[in-house]
C-alpha cells in the first residue's frame, strides 16, 4: 500500500493504522491490510511522543471533552490500578474510545488507552462468567 501511495517522503518516526484519534500505532510494517483498515498515517516526527506523561493537574479538560460525560482521569486511574469494580461503577464501559480525552490532556496522559484496556478486561471477564 505504501509503495502504491508513493512511499515515505521522509524518515518515518511513527505509523498509525486508522484515524489520528482512534487509530493505533503500528509496531512495524509487516502486517496485512484488512477490511477494517481505513488509512495509514505516517509521521516524520510525533510531538506528542516527544513528551513523557506527567501527573494529572486536575484541569478538567478531559471531562469537558468526553462525549459520554465520563470522568476519564478517574477511569484511567482505575484502569491503571486494575480496579474493575469501581471502573464499572463510574460507567467505564460507556466509553466509545473516541480518544478526545487523550487529545486534550495537557499532561499527555494516555487516558483513552488506559480506559480502553480496562474496558476490554472487564468485558472479557464478563464473557467468561
Ligand atoms: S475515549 Fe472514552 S473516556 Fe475518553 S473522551 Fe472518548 S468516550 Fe470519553
Ligand atoms: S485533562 Fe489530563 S491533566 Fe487535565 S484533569 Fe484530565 S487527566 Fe488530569
Amino acid at each position: 500500500m505504501l509503495e502504491a501511495a508513493g512511499g515515505f517522503k521522509g524518515e518515518c518516526k511513527k505509523m498509525i493504522s486508522g484515524g489520528p484519534m482512534m487509530g493505533f500505532a503500528m509496531f512495524d510494517l509487516d502486517v496485512p491490510a484488512t477490511k477494517t483498515s481505513s488509512s495509514l498515517l505516517c509521521f516524520t516526527e510525533d510531538e506528542v511522543a516527544a513528551y513523557e506523561p506527567t501527573a494529572c493537574i486536575n484541569c478538567g479538560r478531559c471531562v469537558e471533552a468526553c462525549p459520554e460525560l465520563l470522568v476519564p482521569s478517574r477511569l484511567a486511574d482505575y484502569g491503571e490500578r486494575g480496579q474493575s469494580g469501581v471502573f464499572e461503577k463510574w460507567h467505564g464501559l460507556e466509553c466509545v474510545e473516541c480518544g478526545s480525552c487523550s487529545y486534550v490532556c495537557p499532561a499527555k496522559r494516555p487516558l483513552a488507552q488506559s480506559v480502553k484496556t480496562m474496558k476490554k478486561q472487564v468485558l472479557a471477564a464478563k464473557r467468561k462468567k
